[in-house]
């Protein structure tokens, strides 16, 4: 056991905090029945220290920490001390992890509150690392600086990128040290959402099978993402309908900028449509459907391509636990439900089509669109092309290398032009529209492991390069040239590691 320190002094809440930051907790998950969620305070730390804050997301929830010193706030981003008004609790949930059926549960993190803003909008404020809960089984409850940054910068770059995500707010390092394969650094990370309910929260109360439960879940999920099926006498049913409509368009963003998430779980799908939980997450840098870079997905069960056919399985084990509530006839109301689930193929197609095409700058319909795509990715594999670069040459913002001067690649382009020649617009309004959907950078992995190695040497400075430059992905600027340029070749596969 680590020797704590002196942090009695931060153990009372400071009132004056909450004042000059503008906190506006309003609790409601906290006020659920016992089965959903554990009562429980961030454990102290011994030396907290705050590495990050990210002040545009503190503006844009109307929180001001201009006024506070930064040892406080360092208490607070530690969870040493709570500003007035929140009520900290551990959530339950289950998860099918790599397709096996585990009860979870917030192991290492504390919701402290839900801060609602002066839009009146409502964020969930959670403190990762935060130390053990009775979900802990045998975790430490802690976790390391890297990771966290990691969570930090990747789910800042989803963000810019205007795909929906859980965001970051700050992250503290602890002054305590974690064990993994070697002794880490600890942190916290503070995470921010939309809400934290996921696919796996609707799978611990449905294994519970008290039914009033299930309802007032269901509910809750309604009024806090849904209010406009509220009064919908097929509840259920319409919640599992826009919950399939979000989770693939959030799928369909993930495939426009190459983002394999890497461990979707059940427990890491969230019922808002928020991407959630990154871990041994990373871009793709040239063109393969088969890419995987988490160590331990050793069958590729959450390749690149097989992001879409893993929400559908994960949207059936949803459905599964709305059963009850679809139809008193458990015969019916499985019929219902799987008819709804086998819809999600159409709707992602379509989706999946709409956006391929509007990385071409493709407007209105052609019979041959598909097979264009088609055939350009085809090339893309064969011949390794990077993802983002592709289309960056295409745009004409790119000026590329050597595989662009192929055949087969001229002969692609030709198609191209003929199919946009039938755009009823200029090739201006082409690539206005192309611009919107393909990024310039993206977070490349050789570039954010740059920023973690000095960050773990206590040099921050590469780190806040990177954010300030994924800040505006789509804007192309020539002194950014060197964060577009994949990692040189090497041997070695980058891949991403769970010691999280
Ligand atoms: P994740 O891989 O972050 O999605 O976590 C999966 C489950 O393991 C969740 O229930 C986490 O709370 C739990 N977990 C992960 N790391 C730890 C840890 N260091 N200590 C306790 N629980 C953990
Ligand atoms: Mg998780």
């Amino acid at each position: 056991m680590q020797k704590r320190g002196n942090f009695k002094q931060y153990l009372e809440p400071i009132k004056p905090v909450k004042n000059y930051i503008n906190w506006n907790f309003d609790n409601s998950y906290s006020k659920l029945p016992e089965a959903f969620k554990e009562i429980i305070k961030p454990v102290s730390v011994l030396n907290p220290e705050l590495v990050i804050l990210n002040e545009n997301l503190a503006k844009e929830l109307g929180l001001d920490f201009s006024k506070i010193e930064k040892n406080e706030l360092s208490a607070l981003f530690a969870g040493n001390i709570l500003p007035e008004g929140t009520s900290s609790i551990a959530q339950a949930y289950a998860g099918h992890q790599f397709g096996h059926f585990t009860m979870l549960g917030d192991g290492r993190a504390v919701l402290i509150g839900e801060h609602i803003t002066n839009k009146k909008k409502r964020y969930d404020i959670q403190f990762k690392g935060s130390g053990r809960t009775s979900f802990s089984r045998g975790g430490d409850g802690r976790a390391a600086l890297g990771p966290m940054l990691r969570e930090y910068i990747i789910s800042e770059a989803i963000n810019s990128l205007n795909i929906p995500t859980t965001r970051s707010l700050a992250v503290t390092k602890t002054g305590e040290k974690v064990v993994r394969e070697n002794l880490l650094e600890g942190a916290i990370l503070t995470r921010v959402a939309s809400s934290h309910i996921r696919v796996g929260t609707f799978q611990y109360i449905a294994a519970k099978q008290n039914i009033d439960e299930l309802k007032m879940l269901l509910d809750y999920t309604v009024d806090r993402h849904y209010p406009e099926i509220k009064s919908s006498k097929t509840k259920a049913v319409d919640l599992l309908n826009l919950v399939i409509e979000k989770q693939c368009q959030l799928i369909v963003n993930w495939m426009r900028v190459g983002f394999v998430h890497g461990v979707m779980n059940t427990d890491n799908m969230t019922i808002s449509g928020e991407t959630i939980d990154y871990g041994p997450c990373a871009f793709m840098d040239q063109y393969d459907p088969k890419t995987v870079f988490s160590s331990i997905d050793k069958f590729g069960r959450y390749a690149f391509s097989n992001q879409p056919a893993i929400a559908k399985w994960n949207l059936a084990r949803f459905a599964e636990c709305l059963i009850p509530l679809i139809d008193e006839d458990e015969e019916q109301a499985i019929k219902t439900a799987t008819k709804i689930i086998d819809n999600f193929q159409n709707i992602y197609e379509q989706k999946w089509l709409n956006m391929m095409k509007s990385k071409l700058g493709l407007v209105g319909d052609n019979k041959d669109d598909l097979k264009l795509i088609n055939s350009l990715l085809k090339w893309m594999e064969k011949n390794k092309a990077d993802y983002t670069n592709t289309f960056c040459f295409l745009m004409g913002i790119y000026d590329g290398d050597e595989i662009y001067k192929n055949k087969n690649f001229e002969d692609w382009l030709d198609a191209w032009k003929n199919r946009s020649s039938l755009n009823n617009s200029d090739k201006e309004k082409q690539f206005e529209l192309m611009k919107k959907v393909n990024p310039v950078i993206i977070p490349r992995n050789h570039k954010v492991e740059e920023a973690l190695s000095d960050a773990e040497k206590n040099n921050y400075k590469t780190l806040n390069i990177l954010l300030s430059v994924i800040q505006n992905p789509y804007d192309p600027k020539v002194d950014i040239l060197k964060f577009q340029t994949p990692a040189p070749a090497s041997k070695e596969k980058y891949q991403t590691f769970c010691g999280t």
